[in-house]
């Protein structure tokens, strides 16, 4: 199937990045979002990246001007009903991710292919609520969307082989490469990674660390190029705290229970970068740690 328009859920981090790559690689992008203010902030953040990769000379000129007339922005989610492909790229919450599917289906061309960015939900699960579970695909975008070079692409058991072709294909376009995973909890990359940071945010519960310390060790140790703290941040606290709690109920295996100190912090709304203060505190010249 040729896909030339599409729609993305959702203009928070991964949503305006998502929005981004595809614009840039002649897609016509319509971003939806039920927040005004995210829509605008998205619209911003597209500018700020397309500048930065254009004074670092990856695009010219006439490619940003492009890119940015080919995305529309909409508060209304029928909008997106004549489009192609639909990415849904909103919060890391199961009902939302439903409510979303629910309230696009009534709109919807017969072909259009619907896929989701969650970072942990089955992907076998939210297709099966939908009217066409043989069209509907996991593709796993990495933080910051415009940087990182991986698409996670995950069928879900009812996943036909057509959309998963047509979806290799637009990976290609991006200029990604794509990793195949099996539709369990979280997948490949953060299967491996969020029970790292869990266990990094143990290490700060239990004072074997503090902050500058854990994040220092595994930039030097291991030569991690950012520590799993700051990483964290950067994810944003309450997703990580959702995949945990998602391989935990997926996978009924006591090794992946959240730290209450995760469990805390988002208690707090104390989320990362995006929330201004997580491990770290984002609101001065400098990150000062907060522990
Ligand atoms: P975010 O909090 O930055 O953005 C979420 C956006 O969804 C917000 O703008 C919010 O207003 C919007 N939203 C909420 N309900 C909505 C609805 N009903 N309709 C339309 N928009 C709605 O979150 P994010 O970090 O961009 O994560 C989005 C998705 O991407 C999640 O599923 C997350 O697991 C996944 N993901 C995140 C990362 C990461 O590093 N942050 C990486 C890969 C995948």
């Amino acid at each position: 199937m040729t896909i030339l328009t599409v729609g993305v859920v959702g203009a928070g981090q991964m949503g305006n990045g998502i929005a981004h790559v595809f614009a840039l690689s002649g897609y016509d992008v319509l971003l939806n979002d039920v927040a005004p203010e995210s829509l605008d902030r998205a619209l911003g953040m597209i500018g700020k990246n397309l500048d930065r990769q254009l004074h670092r000379g990856k695009i010219s000129a006439e490619e940003r001007a492009a890119a940015l007339g080919r995305i529309r922005t909409t508060l209304t989610i029928a909008d997106l009903g004549q489009t192609d492909l639909i990415i849904e790229a909103a919060t890391e919450r199961e009902t939302v991710k439903q409510a979303i599917f629910d309230s696009l289906l009534p709109h919807l061309k017969p072909e259009t292919i619907l896929a989701t960015n969650t970072s942990s939900i089955s992907i076998t699960r939210l297709a099966s609520r939908t009217d066409r579970p043989e069209k509907f695909i996991g593709v796993h975008f990495m933080n910051p969307v415009p940087v990182m070079q991986l698409v996670e692409l995950i069928r879900g058991i009812a996943t036909g082989e057509e959309t998963y072709r047509t979806l290799l294909g637009v990976i290609e376009r991006l200029g990604k490469t794509p990793a195949s995973a099996e539709d369990f909890p979280a997948f490949i990359v953060n299967r491996i990674l969020i029970p790292m940071i869990n266990e990094a945010v143990y290490t700060l519960y239990e004072g074997v660390g503090n902050v500058q310390s854990i994040d220092m060790a595994m930039k030097l140790g291991a030569n991690h190029p950012m520590g799993p703290l700051e990483l964290a941040d950067f994810i944003g606290l309450d997703t990580c705290l959702a995949i945990m709690n998602v391989l935990y109920d997926g996978l009924a295996d006591t090794k992946y229970r959240p730290c209450p100190l995760l469990t805390k912090y988002v208690e707090a709304g104390w989320l990362g970068r995006k929330t201004g203060r997580g491990f770290y505190d984002y609101r001065g010249e400098t990150p000062v740690p907060t522990r």
